[in-house]
């Protein structure tokens, strides 16, 4: 591990003009991702900004009937409130089929969505690999590719976004709040929070340098039962090969978003909208575009067989 500077920040706007003003600065929560990769050399920030006590630890009600949710609240609190429990459940679910029960305690909410990627090769600094080194080509395209993506993927990149907590928060139509070093506070629909990897795919997010999460919203709870199935390699502490979130109302309709398969949390609106014609209508709508490789074509059927399942216990 590089040697590098610490501070505690007292406030958000502190700690993102304090990020902003040192180039090569991270903000670091509980570290449970970060810290791993720092003692890789993955990254090497220069000076970390410590935002444990910037106060926004607080799962509040909104005037609209929906929550907010401080980006400091850990995945354990939030998976267990009373109003994610009841009227959320498709987040709880998420959160509890993610990591582990050590884990979950730790990791919040802002850090569980920057979560990187679990691409193989990002991990391997032998390999070539253009998310940790730009430009260097990607070991994963032509390698091992059975947990990587299948649609949104580039000829850069195609690895996945390897969280479980935002596939459920897509699905519910989430939104972050941020705030940047000047001050300034902005909103950013989960949809397009992550970017698509395109030819640069180190940049993973919209966010700007300095900027902080300060807050992921909640709309009021869409009716409907709430599932989240997960297929992965062990019953636990791994992750998704494949990942359905689902809000399925009592006629057919509904929300649906798939995890484990793209950059961002693979939602699209013309899969929603086939849910009535049943899983075969969703895939092929969701999945028009992908690109599969040998190695992973089987997670487009295994999403049909997962979402399958989903409608068949809905029914029931
Ligand atoms: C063995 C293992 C298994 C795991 N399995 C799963 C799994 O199955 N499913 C799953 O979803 N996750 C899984 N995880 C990932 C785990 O959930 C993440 O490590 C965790 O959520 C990161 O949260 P953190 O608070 O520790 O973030 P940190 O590691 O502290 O930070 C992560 C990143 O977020 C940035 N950051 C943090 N907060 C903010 C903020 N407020 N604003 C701007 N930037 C911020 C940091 O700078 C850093 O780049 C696993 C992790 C491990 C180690
Ligand atoms: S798929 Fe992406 S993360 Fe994996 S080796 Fe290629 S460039 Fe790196």
């Amino acid at each position: 591990m590089r040697s590098f500077t610490y501070e505690r920040a007292a406030s958000p706007a502190a700690a993102a003009a304090s990020v902003a003003a040192r180039p090569g600065a991270k903000f670091i929560v509980s570290g449970t991702n970060l810290l791993d990769l720092m003692k890789l050399e993955i990254e090497t920030p220069v000076h970390l900004v410590d935002v444990q006590d910037i106060g926004l630890d607080a799962v509040e009600d909104t005037e609209e009937g929906g929550l907010r949710i401080g980006t400091l609240v850990s995945n354990t609190a939030l998976s267990a409130h009373p109003r994610v429990r009841r009227d959320y459940a498709v987040l709880t679910r998420a959160i509890q089929a993610g990591a582990s029960g050590q884990l979950r305690n730790k990791a919040t909410t802002g850090g569980n969505l920057l979560q990187r990627t679990r691409c193989s090769y990002f991990y391997d600094t032998n390999m070539p690999c253009n998310k940790r080194d730009p430009g260097s080509g990607c070991a994963g395209i032509n390698g091992h590719s059975r947990q990587l993506g299948v649609i949104g993927t580039s000829d850069a990149c195609i690895a996945t976004y390897p969280g479980d907590m935002a596939v459920a928060m897509r699905v519910l139509d989430a939104s972050v709040e941020t705030m940047r070093p000047d001050g300034q506070a902005r909103t950013i629909p989960l949809g397009e929070f992550h970017r698509l990897w395109g030819d640069t795919p180190h940049v993973e997010t919209v966010l700007q340098p300095g900027e902080i999460i300060t807050h992921v919203v909640l709309p009021p709870p869409p009716p409907g039962q709430h599932f989240y199935e997960k297929v992965r390699d062990r019953a636990s502490y791994a992750f998704a090969l494949v990942s359905v979130a689902a809000v399925i109302a009592p006629d057919g309709t509904g929300r649906v978003a798939f995890g484990g398969v793209a950059p961002r949390p693979w939602r699209v609106a013309a899969a929603d909208a086939a849910l009535p014609q049943g899983a075969g209508a969703v895939i092929a709508a969701a999945f028009a575009d992908a690109r599969p490789t040998e190695d992973n074509r089987f997670k487009i059927k295994l999403a049909e067989r997962t979402l399958a399942g989903v409608l068949s216990q809905a029914r029931s």
